[in-house]
C-alpha cells in the first residue's frame, strides 16, 4: 500500500483553513487520489487571523475585522454553506452611505467602486464642484489612457480629473483595501480594471453595461454570529474530516528533505504557506531566497478598528438611514471611515445602543504607535466632529491590526506570478497577500493552492 501524503498548512487564517478543507474534503481530491494527512500551524492561539469575532456592549459577537464578504464572487459564500452555514447568512439592510467633505454628502447613485457611469447622477450630487463636474463629463472626449503604469489614482484622473479621484475612488477603493489609490494596481480591482479594458472612455463602456437585475441578490453576506462563526465552522470541518490542527505553533524553519519538505523537523509531500507574504518570506529565505525577498517586498499598511456603543436616545433620527461614511485624503486626520454597524445588520442590534465602528489609518498614514487612549480619543472626537454631534460612547474598544491589508502596488499580479513560478515543486502560496485581499479571493487563493498540491501528490501518468 501506497505511504500516506503529508500536507502541512502554514497559518490559520481563512486561507489556511480553506486550504486544510479543500485538500481533506473537495470531492475533486478522491478522483485525484487518496486524501493527505494535514496538519496545520497556526502561530497565535487562536484561529481565523484577521476574522475576529468578540463580546462587546453586551452584545455576544461584534467583529473586530471583517464583518462581511461579497456575495458576488462565489467562493466565501460556498464555504459557508458547505461547512453548514448556509441558512444562518444574513445581508446588510440597504442603507445609504456618506462622504464627509465638510459635511456628509450621499454618495451619487450609478458609481462603479467610485467611477461614475451615469453623468446625469454625478451633476445632482453637491460632493463635487461644478468645474469638477464638467472635467468627468468630458472623459468620452479624452484620448485613451494607457493602462501600462497600473495605478489606479493616475488612470482615474487622466480619465475623470482630481475631483472624481480624491472625492469618490479614493476614498471608496481606499477604504475597501486601507489604499492610497496612487500607489495602488489597478489591475487589482478587477471591477475598475474589467471596465477600463473595454475600450476608450469608460462612461460609454459603463453606458453598455447591463444594469443589475432586481432580484442579483444581496452584495453581501455575514454569517449572523459573525465572522468568526466562519472560522468555527470551517476548523470543525477540518477536524472532522481528520485534520491535525496545533496553535501556538509558529513556524521557523522550512527545508528541502529529500523529494518533500521538513517543516521544523517533520516531514511533509508539500506545504501551503498560508501565513502573510512576511512570513512566508522568512521560511523561503533558505529554499528560494529570490522569492523570499519578493515576497518580502510586498509591503503592508496597518489599520486600528474602534467599535464604539452610542447610546440610541443620544443618536439623531436624521443618521439613522445611513450605513456609514467615508472620509477622502485631503480631509482625513486618523478617521478614513465609519460603518454604524447597528444599521447596517439586524444581529448586531444591542438594546438601547448603536454600535458603530470606526476605521482608522492606512497606507501612507501610519496609526499603531499610537496608544489604544490616543486611538479612541481619535475616533470620538473626529466622527464627532463629523457628525455635529458630542459622542459620549457607552462603551468602547480598540482593535489593532498590524500589517492588516498587504498593498498591491502597480504591476503586483506580474510581480507575484514571477515568484510563484521559481517557487520549487510541492510548495504553494495562499492568502491576501497575493491573488485578491478580500475573504472570498483568499479562500479561492486556498482552493487553487489545495489543487496544486493534489496535482504535485497524484500526477497523472503520461
Ligand atoms: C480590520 C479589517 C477589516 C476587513 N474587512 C474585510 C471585509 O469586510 N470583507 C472582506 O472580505 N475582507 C476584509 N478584510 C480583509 C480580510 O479579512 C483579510 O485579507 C483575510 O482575512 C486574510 O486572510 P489570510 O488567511 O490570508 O491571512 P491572515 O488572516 O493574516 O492569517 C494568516 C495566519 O498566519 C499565521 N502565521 C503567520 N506566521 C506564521 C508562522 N510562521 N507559523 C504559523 N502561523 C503563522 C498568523 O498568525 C495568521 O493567523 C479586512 C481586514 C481587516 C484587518
Amino acid at each position: 500500500m501506497a505511504a500516506e501524503r503529508r500536507v502541512a498548512v502554514i497559518g490559520g487564517g481563512i486561507a489556511g483553513l480553506a486550504a486544510a478543507h479543500a485538500l481533506l474534503t473537495d470531492p475533486a481530491a478522491s478522483a485525484d487520489g487518496p486524501v493527505p494527512h494535514v496538519t496545520v500551524y497556526e502561530a497565535a492561539d487562536r484561529l481565523g487571523g484577521k476574522l475576529l469575532t468578540t463580546p462587546f456592549a453586551g452584545h455576544p459577537g461584534i467583529d473586530e475585522g471583517p464583518d462581511a464578504f461579497l456575495a458576488r464572487l462565489p467562493w466565501g459564500t460556498a464555504l459557508a454553506r458547505s461547512v453548514g452555514l448556509g441558512d444562518q447568512l444574513v445581508s446588510p439592510a440597504a442603507g445609504k452611505a456618506a462622504v464627509w467633505w465638510e459635511g456628509l454628502h450621499d454618495i451619487p447613485q450609478g458609481l462603479l467602486l467610485g467611477m461614475p457611469t451615469d453623468v446625469m447622477a454625478l451633476a445632482r450630487s453637491k460632493l463635487l464642484t461644478w468645474p469638477g463636474k464638467l472635467r468627468a463629463a468630458t472623459e468620452p472626449l479624452r484620448p485613451r489612457t494607457s493602462l501600462d503604469a497600473d495605478s489606479l489614482g493616475a488612470f482615474v484622473r487622466a480619465r475623470f480629473g482630481k475631483e472624481v479621484h480624491l472625492r469618490l475612488v479614493d476614498p471608496l477603493v481606499g477604504s475597501i483595501y486601507a489604499a492610497d489609490t496612487d500607489h495602488f494596481s489597478l489591475a487589482a480591482v478587477p471591477q475598475i480594471a474589467d471596465l477600463a479594458g473595454k475600450g476608450r472612455s469608460i462612461l460609454i463602456a459603463g453606458r453598455r453595461m447591463p444594469k443589475p437585475a432586481a432580484n442579483a441578490g444581496p452584495l453581501f453576506y455575514a454569517p449572523r454570529d459573525g465572522m468568526g462563526a466562519l472560522v468555527d465552522a470551517t476548523l470543525q470541518a477540518v477536524l472532522t474530516a481528520g485534520g491535525d490542527v496545533r496553535t501556538n505553533n509558529a513556524v521557523t524553519e522550512l527545508v528541502p528533505a529529500g523529494d518533500g519538505w521538513r517543516v521544523d523537523g517533520e516531514r511533509y509531500d508539500g506545504v501551503v504557506l498560508a501565513c502573510p507574504a512576511a512570513a512566508a518570506a522568512r521560511l523561503l529565505t533558505v529554499v528560494q531566497p529570490q522569492v523570499a525577498s519578493t515576497l518580502a517586498a510586498i509591503p503592508t499598511a496597518d489599520v486600528a478598528m474602534v467599535t464604539l456603543a452610542i447610546a440610541a436616545a443620544d443618536w439623531p433620527a436624521h443618521m439613522q438611514s445611513l450605513s456609514g461614511y467615508l472620509v477622502p485624503k485631503p480631509m482625513q486626520r486618523l478617521v478614513t471611515a465609519a460603518s454604524f454597524g447597528s444599521q447596517k445588520w439586524s444581529h448586531w442590534e444591542a438594546s438601547g445602543a448603536m454600535v458603530m465602528r470606526v476605521s482608522l489609518g492606512r497606507d501612507g498614514l501610519p496609526v499603531l504607535h499610537l496608544s489604544d487612549e490616543q486611538l479612541l480619543t481619535a475616533a470620538i472626537d473626529e466622527v464627532g466632529h463629523h457628525l455635529g454631534l458630542t459622542l459620549a460612547p457607552l462603551h468602547a474598544r480598540v482593535s489593532r491590526w498590524a500589517g492588516a491589508f498587504p498593498q498591491y502596488r502597480p504591476h503586483h499580479a506580474t510581480t507575484v506570478a514571477g515568484a510563484e513560478q521559481l517557487l520549487p515543486a510541492g510548495l504553494a502560496l495562499a492568502g491576501a497577500s497575493y491573488h485578491g485581499i478580500g475573504v472570498p479571493a483568499c479562500i479561492r487563493s486556498a482552493q487553487q493552492a489545495a489543487a496544486a498540491m493534489r496535482a504535485h501528490l497524484h500526477p497523472v501518468a503520461d
